[in-house]
């Protein structure tokens, strides 16, 4: 069987999971009586330390919830050029907030201060203002960066001197977290909302958490049933959520499995797979001459599943349903892949 590692949202749920889900005590969300959701909103907003939190479809609405609620039509949003808000949410803050990106090129995922310095605009007759700053972590496109909180902390600072809240796309936040072996109530400490995802390496089929003050979820509701997001008896998939947030701690596990395939594959002639920091392994194929889309074709045939993230960019992705035994037959069977590219 091919091993898939084109990304953690692929995991199937465990038993656990379904059980949750059949077993779900359930009622209309939008009422505010799905037991369940309820229960998962609380024990989310105490995961991360916020006054509350919001159960959304997706990690895509609830940063375009956050977004909306946090500014006003025709402002700026300051975010890095490579990120996942920007990049990968079909331009969802003009189509759905109206508001244009001012991009910056940052070293690791993150604007310093200074970057932020420079992006800001101040509100005026000529200019719409910066409404707000988005950051990301750990950091998807630049290979699952974690980014440390003193950074997060910083460019945060750098924003609220200027009156612009922030909001933190954590979709993988606990993998920073885990990786950095920081709580993540410090991590999200000087933002004012943050999203992260049950469905990514946390194993949940379905799901993600916005989280900040009361004030901020009492509006991102509003919001949600705005984008369409008002669900019913959610509470049948919100209680795996509830079983995936057990899944924390064992994130360490995706990431030494991430560290070997890096390893395994960097020892590869014509690959160049940089040491990662999280489960997310980055594999340069330049060297081989191979473009990443032909590379991620030839391993597909040898029964490894990756994706194309640049010119000669792959990434592969581990994740709960790939152990050990998984990555030492994936390095052998890329080996095998390499060797076919060459002939
Ligand atoms: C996956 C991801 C999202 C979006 O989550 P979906 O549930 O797929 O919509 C947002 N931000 C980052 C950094 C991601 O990796």
């Amino acid at each position: 069987m091919a091993i898939d590692l084109r990304s953690d949202t692929v995991t199937r749920p465990s038993e656990a999971m379904r059980t949750a889900a059949a077993d779900a005590d359930v009622g209309d969300d939008v009422y505010g009586e799905d037991p369940t959701v309820n229960d998962l909103e609380a024990a989310a907003a105490d995961r991360v330390g916020t006054e509350d939190a919001l159960y959304v479809p997706t990690g895509t609405m609830g940063n375009q919830i956050a977004a909306r609620v946090h500014t006003e039509r025709g402002q700026e949003v300051i975010l890095d050029r490579e990120s996942h808000i920007y990049r990968w949410e079909l331009g969802g803050l003009a189509q759905l907030s109206e508001v244009q990106p001012r991009t910056v090129d940052t070293a690791d995922g993150v604007p310093t201060p200074e970057d932020v310095a420079a992006a800001y605009v101040e509100e005026s007759l000529h200019r719409p203002g910066t409404g707000l700053l988005t950051l990301e972590n750990t950091h998807n496109a630049r290979g699952g960066v974690a980014v440390p909180p003193e950074s997060i902390s910083a460019a945060a600072a750098a924003a609220h001197d200027r009156d612009v809240p922030v909001h933190l796309d954590g979709a993988r936040l606990f993998n920073a977290c885990v990786a950095l072996d920081v709580a993540p109530e410090r991590m999200v400490r000087d933002v004012d909302s943050v999203l992260f995802c049950l469905s990514k390496g946390l194993g949940a089929p379905v799901g993600s958490i916005l989280a900040g003050d009361a004030e901020f979820v009492a509006a991102a509701r509003r919001v949600r049933k705005l984008f369409g997001g008002g669900m019913r008896q959610a509470g049948l998939i919100a209680a795996p959520g509830l079983v995936a947030l057990e899944n924390v701690e064992r994130l360490s596990t995706d990431h030494d499995n991430a560290a070997r395939l890096a390893a395994g594959l960097d020892a590869i002639d014509g690959l160049r797979a940089p040491e990662p920091d999280t489960n997310i392994v980055q594999v340069h194929t330049d060297a081989l001459g191979v473009d990443a889309e032909e590379f991620v074709a030839t391993c597909e045939d040898h029964g490894v599943r990756g994706g194309a993230h640049g010119p000669t960019l792959t990434r592969f992705c581990t994740h709960l349903d790939v152990d050990r035994a998984d990555i030492e037959t994936a390095v052998e069977r890329v080996a095998a892949a390499v060797e076919e590219l060459r002939d």
